[in-house]
């Protein structure tokens, strides 16, 4: 890998070769993939990315930790779309307001960006069967973005994943254990048979180079606003992972100097569930929490990569809050009635915490804040529907819909 230098420990240091099957320390700490940006730099620069006519993640191969002649996954993750929404930005008071709906990756969320690393590194490390486990949206782009690559998949999820995606996962030919238990219970299994049967690891706390798919979705958001810092990105937050790779992918940019400057990252977590918001407010190691939330994605009472996570709020000088199911769900209305973005209740949940701080006076009404919509709102129509209302009940029959649109006299 011509641009990687190597793998470092963030908790004690230690480095290590970036080999394809890298998974943590030996002290435990999870590991960061590091890179050359002086050579980043010399070999591209933004004017060279932005003529590139790959429309996906893969287009900054540059800064991604796969060898040169590792082929693209097939299924085509990333470069979604971010909107300029006046109307949001006007119920909010807010000048600037930007929605990265990444809801709209192949298999409906930001999982889709570690998946197709996933599927990249495997297919390195001549493995066939990738495992992993999730509360769902993890699982369901493993399992795509699998298939599409032709590898075999062995799935955990726990019992409350939605249907939804557990569809998904049935649909694209995956093993699937529903575990009976909670998501901490879920991981542990998975985690002792990836042992027993050696199945690529896509655990993404536990494999370093998930981050850096993820991180694409930052690299995306500063070419998408011309190199434009903005001032706040928001995000919701449940294992760390998502939030460490963006905060990864904003360092790199700066690394290379394609950014001069960083922005501050908004930690959005569920009312319910928020032992990494509580940990880094608090001072305090994290300690497990109940997972009550609507937001299955992000409900994780023992996060698996709060290191990261916290290290990433607490450099970018970050703001933690929490919202409750309420919010998320007025959110996920917000969204749809001003954006026309479906986001499921996750998805939206850093867009309620953004709602939140400016109606408390948090934000300032000139900055701009980018918010990321992490997965698609058809994952969970059940929740939407009991939150979005009745539709209008109508026969055939013109003067009866004239009477119920307008309240006429009959
Ligand atoms: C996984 C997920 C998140 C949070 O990512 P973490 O890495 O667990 O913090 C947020 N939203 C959606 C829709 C997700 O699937
Ligand atoms: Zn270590």
């Amino acid at each position: 890998m011509k641009y990687v230098t190597g793998a470092r420990c963030v908790k004690c240091g230690r480095r290590y070769d970036a080999v394809p099957d890298l998974t943590t320390c030996e002290c435990g700490g999870i590991l960061d993939i590091e890179y050359d940006y002086e050579l980043i730099r010399h070999d591209v620069n933004k004017d060279a990315l932005s003529e590139r006519r790959l429309c996906s993640m893969w287009r900054y191969r540059e800064f991604l930790p796969v060898e040169d002649d590792t082929p693209e996954p097939p299924l085509r993750v990333g470069w979604s779309p971010l909107y300029d929404s006046a109307r949001l930005c006007g119920e909010l008071g807010l000048k600037k307001l930007y929605v990265k709906d990444d809801g709209l990756n192949p298999t409906a969320s930001l999982k889709d960006r570690a998946s197709s690393m996933a599927v990249a590194k495997a297919c390195e490390a001549g493995q066939d069967t990738i495992a992993c486990s999730s509360t769902g949206n993890a699982a369901s782009s493993l399992a795509g973005n699998a298939a599409a690559a032709g590898l075999k998949t062995y799935i955990f999820v726990p019992e409350r994943a939605p249907k939804g995606k557990v569809a998904q996962l049935l649909t694209f030919g995956a093993r699937v254990i529903s575990v009976q238990g909670n998501y901490e219970e879920t991981f542990e299994l998975s985690k002792a048979a990836i042992d027993e049967y050696g199945w690529y690891n896509r655990n993404a706390a536990i494999n370093p180079y998930l981050s850096e798919g993820k991180k694409t979705v930052a690299l995306e958001i500063m070419e998408q606003l011309g190199w434009e810092v903005p001032d706040f990105i928001a995000i919701s937050v449940g294992d760390g992972c998502t939030i460490a790779g963006l905060w990864k992918g904003l360092k790199d940019l700066k690394g290379a100097s394609f950014i001069d400057r960083l922005p501050r990252l908004i930690s959005v977590q569920a009312a319910g569930c928020y032992p990494i918001n509580r940990a880094v407010r608090d001072n305090t190691p994290i300690e497990p929490m109940e997972e009550n939330t609507i937001a299955d994605s992000i409900a994780v009472g023992v996060p698996r990569n709060p290191d990261k996570a916290m290290a990433a709020i607490r450099e970018s000088d970050g703001i933690t809050v929490e919202v409750t199911d309420r919010e998320i769900m007025e959110a996920q209305s917000l969204l749809g009635v001003t954006a026309g973005v479906f986001g499921e209740p996750a998805g939206v949940t850093g867009t309620a915490g953004v709602k939140k701080l400016c109606n408390e006076g948090v934000l300032d009404k000139n900055c701009t804040v980018v918010s990321v919509v992490t997965g698609n709102g058809l994952k969970d129509v059940d929740n939407a529907i009991r939150f979005a209302g009745e539709p209008i009940k109508c026969m055939n029959d013109l003067e009866e819909l004239k009477g119920k649109l307008f309240g006429g006299d009959r």
